[in-house]
């Protein structure tokens, strides 16, 4: 299997428990010896059915939007604390790959950018341009109307390990950042002790996560594509006590966590699961990478 980050050949080496929504898909992941990155044994394989309508609300849209709608927005407002606003007058534009159902948006909105989004699932694109009409593009990155150097601003949340050409989306993305600007990625850390952890159970692990990055294949892939690293470091996320349990019933987890957020909220008043609390398993790499010279075509 070819390394979608450095192309080297590698033999599928370790079992992986794809999460899907029906369970779990036992897979292998290659481990590449050159370069480090994680990349499942079919990461090249159509997987559009799985971003069908209903995706972005965990196929359950009733029950669980307004929980997803209100951890994203808190995650969300954490995590653009990364990006500075450049001063001045003119608006600065910050573009969201990936952007779902555009809650990054809504936080970015409430900060001062002027936001644009783009997305792959065209149920995603329906919902965020409700929010933000004219500016949701059911486009990928490389087919976007804007012209180089546009973006003081770009984020990639919860997206890198989703895609099997990573190369080409940051070199697609590092063409709309002004020189200067700034790359934002968030993405699981498969060196996270959580995954040492659990092994082929870590919950990061789902059939659309087809990549999987650390530290070192994240700068990797930032160097190869014209971006300087500003700083890459743990991410933590905080949700609420009604959030995780939604989440172990989509997904599942090790006994007795999810049975015991069931008993919980059975004895415990409504009010109990709008608390919030840091994840101290999510796993996951945050990095700042600045667009490094002139910007190119
Ligand atoms: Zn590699």
């Amino acid at each position: 299997m070819r390394c979608p980050l450095c192309g080297t050949g590698n033999r599928p080496s370790r079992p992986v428990l794809a999460q899907e929504l029906d369970g779990g898909r036992l897979q292998s992941a290659c481990v590449c010896a050159q370069c480090g990155l994680w990349y499942l044994d079919d990461c090249y394989a159509d997987r559009s059915a799985v971003y069908a309508a209903g995706y972005a609300a965990w196929g359950n849209p009733g029950a669980a939007s307004d929980l997803v709608a209100e951890a994203k927005l808190t995650a969300f407002r954490q995590q653009l604390k990364f990006l500075v606003r450049p001063a001045g007058d003119a608006p600065a534009k910050l573009l969201d790959v990936g952007t779902g159902a555009g809650y990054l948006l809504d936080a970015a909105s409430e900060l001062g950018w002027e936001v644009y989004g783009c997305d792959t699932s065209a149920d995603a694109v329906r919902q965020a341009a409700v929010r933000h009409p004219g500016r949701i593009f059911h486009a990928p990155v490389a087919s976007l109307p804007f012209a180089p150097g546009t973006f003081q601003a770009i984020t990639l949340t919860d997206v890198l390990e989703h895609v099997s050409d990573p190369i080409s989306l940051f070199r697609a993305i590092r063409r709309l950042l002004a020189p200067g600007g700034t790359l934002l990625v968030i993405t699981p850390d498969v060196d996270a002790w959580s995954r040492r952890l659990l092994g082929r159970q870590w919950f990061q692990f789902k059939h659309e996560h087809v990549t999987y990055w650390n530290r070192k294949s994240l700068v990797r892939l930032a160097e190869a594509t014209g971006f300087r690293v500003v700083q890459v470091r743990g991410n933590v996320k905080k949700f609420s006590f009604a959030y995780y349990r939604q989440y172990f019933r989509k997904y599942g987890f090790i006994w007795p966590i999810p049975q015991l957020f069931e008993a919980i909220s059975c004895v415990m008043p409504s009010w109990f699961g709008r608390l919030s609390f840091a994840n101290p398993v999510t796993g996951e790499l945050i990095a700042v990478l600045e667009a490094a010279g002139e910007s190119r075509r």
